[in-house]
């Protein structure tokens, strides 16, 4: 990106974020942010809407009874409305995302992050470190706008080394996935194109990597190759945010092996999923789920019949 580019985003964008702010008093909803405390940290869950998608994609290999017997007992439809929850991180020193959402990419109901950043009071020009999980597009759709200008234009960009080689090689695949091969060329084309819009501003980190102080990568491979967890500690306080390990507070916390249709390497993802799990639950450590009911923040308690019940958090009304 030219340097005139970069001049021009930032000027633009708070116009975008105040024209977005304004489009959201003419219609009643709910609170798209929750801000809770993590020691010294500030952080806020930025809701950017939710998605829309059938039940069977996230469970790929077992019977319609076995999933239907999950959504009857979890109150759920064939179609689930997945929640995509950006964590904002205040530690102080840094303002930090992880992820962007989806931007323009997941239809009418999602892509709503500047707005409620707008409501949160929080600035994308006030952003300077966007942490990138892996490259799907429902977490890099919102690093550019439609024109493909970068919507956090002061941002450092933290891309794991694995997704970024994976996404930027010449002969990308994703054999194992289990969509239809046009829906697998429009993922790789999204990840393509956003790593590319951000380049000239990425720094790619390793696992157990410190990527700020206080935001360490977790290893979590699986569901793409490079995809990680993050822990991040305060004091004594610790929260891991567990990204895509897990998208489901039913049918894949009570079930981490049932696999989900998305995932690049199925077996790795399981695998991956248990061992994660069953070290926040034993841990007892704080939990933040990117694709969990709104605000994505609570705790995991191992269950008789095998995997994990989500408990979530009661919510601080006093930020
Ligand atoms: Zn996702």
């Amino acid at each position: 990106m030219k340097t005139g580019a970069l001049a021009a985003i930032a000027t633009a964008v708070p116009v975008a974020w105040y024209t977005a702010a304004q489009a959201q008093t003419s219609k009643p909803r709910n609170a798209g942010f929750y801000r809770f405390k993590l020691g010294q940290f500030n952080l806020a869950t930025i809701s950017d809407g939710v998605l829309a998608a059938p039940a069977a994609a996230f469970a790929g290999d077992v019977t319609p009874e076995q999933l239907q017997a999950v959504l009857r007992q979890g109150f759920q439809s064939e179609t689930l409305t997945p929640d995509c929850n950006i964590l904002f991180v205040d530690t102080g020193t840094h303002k930090v995302l992880i992820d962007s959402g989806n931007g323009n990419l997941g239809g009418d109901t999602a892509g709503k992050l500047l707005e409620n950043l707008a409501l949160a009071k929080i600035s994308p020009t006030d952003i300077d470190t966007l942490v990138i999980t892996h490259a799907h597009p429902d977490h890099v759709g919102g690093l550019t706008d439609p024109a493909g200008m970068l919507l956090f234009p002061n941002a450092r960009y933290y891309v794991p080394s694995v997704e970024w080689q994976f996404w930027m090689d010449s002969k990308v695949s994703l054999p194992k996935v289990r969509m239809p091969e046009e829906a697998k060329q429009t993922v790789i084309a999204v990840a393509k194109k956003q790593l590319t819009a951000i380049q000239d501003r990425v720094t790619q980190f390793k696992v157990n990597q410190e990527i700020i102080p206080g935001m360490t990568a977790l290893s979590a491979p699986g569901h793409t190759p490079g995809h990680v967890a993050l822990r991040i500690v305060s004091g004594e306080a610790s929260l891991v945010h567990t990204a895509d390990v897990v998208h489901t507070h039913t049918i894949n916390l009570w079930n981490p092996d049932w696999q989900p249709i998305f995932d690049a390497d199925p077996e790795q993802a399981a695998a991956t999923r248990q061992s994660l799990l069953e070290k926040i639950a034993i841990d007892r450590t704080l939990m933040f789920a990117y694709h969990f009911p709104f605000p994505g923040v609570g705790h995991i308690t191992p269950r008789e019949a095998g995997g994990f019940d989500w408990e979530p958090v009661s919510w601080q009304f006093e930020g």
